[in-house]
């Protein structure tokens, strides 16, 4: 997502991109995304004629609950637009996204699939260099947006870790031709906080032109469970068995081959710094590549988009040389402070969703019991409160 986002934004500003990606196509994963204000904003700034608004459907506000349907946020409550009043939040089918970001690459980028960079080093000049083994590509400006595990990022900065967070997620879209039909206080999905786990469902909407259905993120601490994913769905049935309607509903019209399955994992400490100079241009990180996080916020690609958005604002103009240096390092000096507060709160939520043990457990529900509905409304609103560069 980050790296087409920014093929795509250089790429119409008159800049020639490659695109280096190690899978056979450019393909997304059957699931969905909420797209957060500062994401649409920065989507915006990328792609102001973009084709994704077409296929964004608005997030309805189904208010955050505990396992016994009982409201700790209600409805109508959530989602009011940060700040001044900016767009409200939505959320799109990951495959619909990824083909509105590719439609809108423009001419000038050159997509290499099956290539998995795996070298970080300095060319002539000090241009920057990238490879698989085969080929080599150099570049005035290379852009690591090759996710948590990214090998340029372990190269230039080897002090930030990819380490498990301690939860894991299964996300599934069940397909609208197979989607239960659920009554009308049901329909708008909303969140709902358990002792350890966490359920989230959205409707995608009805659109002609994307793929619709119901879209859930379900959450548990602990690790990534080892099982055939018809046997891990058996888990979470049972883990949610308790929990109010519809989420029965929907666990059971799902089928194994929706399912994701995947350890939440995220990036601990953070990079120092996300631009690395060099010869006349350098190296930037970006995306999860740059600050994966838990996904309690759904706040990842939101950033990710505000990444791309910055550094296209920030290097558009900038000649090889001093210029495209110090848009590098001003790339970093803008985004790691932002990129740091969201990750702080992400780690606040953790702490709402997370518990292990029995006292655990009964500090979390305490704690629960104590939250004011302004505060889990504000961790959810504050970090789409952005706006992107001029
Ligand atoms: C359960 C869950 C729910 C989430 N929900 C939301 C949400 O609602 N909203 C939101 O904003 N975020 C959400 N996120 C976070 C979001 O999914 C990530 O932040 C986002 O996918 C990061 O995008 P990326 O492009 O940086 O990295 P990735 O999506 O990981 O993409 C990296 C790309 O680089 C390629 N690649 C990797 N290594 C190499 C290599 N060596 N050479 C060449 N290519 C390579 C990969 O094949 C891939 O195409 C969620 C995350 C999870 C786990």
């Amino acid at each position: 997502m980050a790296g087409l986002a920014t093929a795509g934004g250089l790429s119409r500003a008159g800049w020639q991109v490659t695109l280096l990606e190690r899978g056979e196509r450019v393909a997304a994963s059957p699931t969905a995304l909420v797209l957060w204000p500062n994401g649409r904003r920065a989507l915006d700034s990328l792609d102001p004629d973009g084709g994704w608004r077409a296929i964004a459907a608005p997030l309805p506000d189904g208010g955050v609950r505990r396992p016994d349907g009982q409201w700790l946020v209600a409805p109508r409550t959530r989602h009011g637009a940060p700040g001044n009043g900016g767009p409200p939040p939505a959320v799109v089918h990951l495959e619909d996204l990824y083909d509105a970001l590719v439609a809108g690459l423009g001419d000038r980028v050159e997509i290499r699939t099956g290539t998995t960079v795996t070298t970080v080093r300095t060319g002539k000049d000090g241009r920057p260099a990238v490879g698989d083994g085969r080929s080599e590509f150099e570049a005035d400006l290379v852009v690591a947006a090759d996710g948590i595990d990214s090998p340029i990022r372990r190269a230039v900065a080897p002090e930030a870790a990819a380490v498990g967070s301690g939860f894991a997620a299964w996300q599934a879209v069940i397909p609208a031709y197979r989607a239960p039909a659920l009554p009308e206080e049901q329909a708008a999905g909303g969140e709902t906080l358990g002792a350890g786990y966490r359920f989230v469902s959205i409707p995608l909407g009805d659109r002609a032109t994307g793929r619709g259905g119901i879209y859930w993120v379900a959450t548990a601490a602990g690790a990534p469970r080892p099982e055939p994913p018809a046997t891990q769905l058996a888990l979470l049935r049972r883990w949610f068995a308790s929990w109010h309607a519809p989420i029965g509903v929907l666990l059971d019209a799902t089928w194994p081959e929706d399912l994701l399955p995947q350890e939440v994992r995220e990036l601990r400490p953070l990079p120092r710094t996300y631009g690395f100079p060099s010869g006349p241009g350098g190296v930037v990180l970006l995306g999860d590549a740059a600050h994966a996080m838990p996904h309690h916020l759904g706040q990842g690609a939101c950033l990710a988009f505000e990444d791309a958005a910055t550094l296209r604002a920030l290097v558009v103009d900038a000649a090889p040389g001093p210029e495209l240096r110090g848009a590098i390092d001003a790339y970093s000096r803008i985004r790691r402070p932002r990129t740091t507060s969201v990750v702080r709160q992400t780690r606040r939520m953790s702490a709402v969703v997370q518990a292990r043990g029995r006292l655990a457990l009964r500090a979390r529900d305490a704690a629960l019991t104590q939250l004011r509905p302004r505060l889990l409304n504000h961790l959810h609103t504050a970090p789409a409160d952005w706006t992107p560069p001029d």
